[in-house]
């Protein structure tokens, strides 16, 4: 054992699971408005621990995070009856009378893992998921976004039903010793690295598991892009958060006649958003910690400086950065970059941007900004990302109605709305087939009716 034993609350949240009380509509609908009423009642806590693990300005704690997560238990609370409705399929010939139907039941003890970048959305998106779903969950929050995970770890049981969610807190040895336990599912946000221990903890048991992970989010700006509104979109999702965003676009790939224009208009809306010097900006996040400020810091000289590139190691501060001229085997462009530095090649046609991305791991988003009819297609139609957007980036997992998730090196698995209720479900398919008639043809021994074999066969789905 390498850290504290959870078999207890294991066990018990599993008891408290087989009693049902937990599939109950009645109760998923009391628990998704207790998580509504959470966030309304701490968000003053939750806004003054992102400041303090992020220094998040408060439009995009409630973009991401705080008024976020209540979304989203809202909307599954619309869906709720919908979504638990059995689905009626089509009933084949040869089990007339009868019926056949899709129950979405619940998986049942769930283990949600969070990473630290958007701590309360990696945490309770999935858990309204779940509730949704009719589970129990352990949240065990990142222990380096540490205030918020203090926040959650006080709030969850305050507000919700504490037989059937808990919190642990803690690192890799927490993490570790949660993994041992036998879960029924296991839902994890984080880096591709640490998805793989994941997955493997989980095959032990073979549990189902989602992995949301990062990765590197090429970003196409097409000779025909409208090259300013290209720069603002980029600009704002590259730097939102200090760039610690999953889903950011992480290097552009400009075809060269727009280049000059498309590293200008980056610098214009950089001095638009976030003033002539961004450190005094209050809308300007910073580093989270000193080794993420020293990995993103050393990308500096990975390329010419274009834009930004002043760093401040006392605050954690980089300044919103353009790097050019950045060879394609430079230590940015093989990481993850997931801070607020955007490298820009150059790239100068459609057929090198499909083998760009198809000789690379599949990433987490892919972004195509052009006017031209049929670029982004035929980018789509030969490439695979966990989802994309086209003139737009990073900001489609806002959309309640869009399944989120990677693919490959990405991640497995998909959430958000329907999809998270699906994905903390087990799609049942029931057959009830009545017993009135019972045609003796299906039994043996055949060759009493070999006849009617071909008849059979017809009939048979
Ligand atoms: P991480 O993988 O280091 O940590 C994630 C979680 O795993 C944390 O709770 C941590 O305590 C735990 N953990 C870390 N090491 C572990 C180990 N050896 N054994 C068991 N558990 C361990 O990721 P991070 O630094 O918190 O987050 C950054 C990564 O997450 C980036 O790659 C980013 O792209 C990705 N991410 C993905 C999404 C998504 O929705 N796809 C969202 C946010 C972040």
């Amino acid at each position: 054992m390498t850290g504290p034993n959870y078999t207890g609350l294991v066990a018990a949240q599993r008891a408290y699971f087989l009693t049902g009380a937990t599939r109950a509509a009645a109760w998923r609908e009391e628990q998704l408005r207790a998580v509504v009423s959470m966030i309304r009642e701490n968000r003053e806590a939750m806004f003054d621990a992102l400041w303090q693990d992020l220094r998040r300005n408060r439009f995009d704690a409630d973009l991401m995070d705080v008024e976020y997560c209540a979304k989203e238990a809202q909307y599954a609370l619309d869906h709720l009856h919908e979504w638990m409705k059995p689905e009626r399929v089509h009933t084949p010939l040869v089990f007339e009378p009868g019926h056949v139907r899709v129950r979405r039941d619940p998986l049942g003890v769930c283990l949600i893992i969070g990473a630290w970048n958007e701590p309360y959305m990696l945490t309770l998106a999935p858990l309204v998921a779940a509730i949704a779903g009719g589970n129990t969950a352990v949240l065990k929050p990142s222990e380096i976004s540490a205030a918020c995970a203090q926040v959650t770890a006080e709030m969850v049981p305050r507000h919700l039903d504490p037989q059937a969610f808990a919190v642990v807190q803690g690192a890799i040895p927490e993490t570790t010793a949660l993994l041992e336990q036998h879960w029924d599912f296991i839902f994890f946000t984080g880096s591709p690295k640490v998805g793989r221990i994941i997955h493997q903890a989980a095959a032990k048991h073979l549990t189902p598991a989602v992995l949301e992970l990062g990765g590197k989010n090429p970003t196409i700006v097409h000779a025909s892009a409208n090259v300013r509104s290209a720069a603002r979109r980029i600009a704002f999702s590259r730097y939102i958060n200090s760039g610690h965003i999953c889903t950011a676009p992480d290097h552009v790939l400009v075809w060269p006649e727009v280049k000059d224009e498309f590293v200008a208009e980056m610098r214009d809306a950089i001095h638009d958003f976030y003033g002539e010097d961004p450190k005094q900006s209050p809308d300007y996040g910073r580093v989270i910690d000193d080794k993420s400020f020293a990995r993103i810091a050393g990308y500096l000289d990975n390329g010419t400086v274009a834009v930004g590139g002043q760093t401040d190691p006392a605050e954690r501060y980089i300044a919103p950065t353009v790097l050019v001229d950045v060879p394609a085997d430079s230590p940015v462009m093989q990481e993850e970059v997931f801070g607020p530095v955007l490298p820009v090649l150059e790239i100068d046609s459609v057929q090198a941007v499909i083998d760009w991305v198809n000789t690379r791991p599949r990433p987490l988003g892919l972004y195509v900004f052009a006017e031209d009819d049929g670029v982004a297609e035929e980018i789509l139609d030969a490439t695979e990302s966990g989802d994309a957007a086209v003139n737009d980036c990073s900001i489609h997992p806002l959309v309640p109605e869009l399944p989120f998730g990677g693919v490959g090196n990405s991640g497995m698995g998909k959430y958000h709305g329907r999809f998270g209720f699906e994905a903390f479900t087990n799609a049942r398919g029931v057959l009830y087939h009545g017993s009135r008639l019972d045609p003796g043809v299906k039994y043996p021994p055949y060759a009493e009716h070999e006849r009617m074999h071909g008849v059979i066969s017809k009939l048979m789905p």
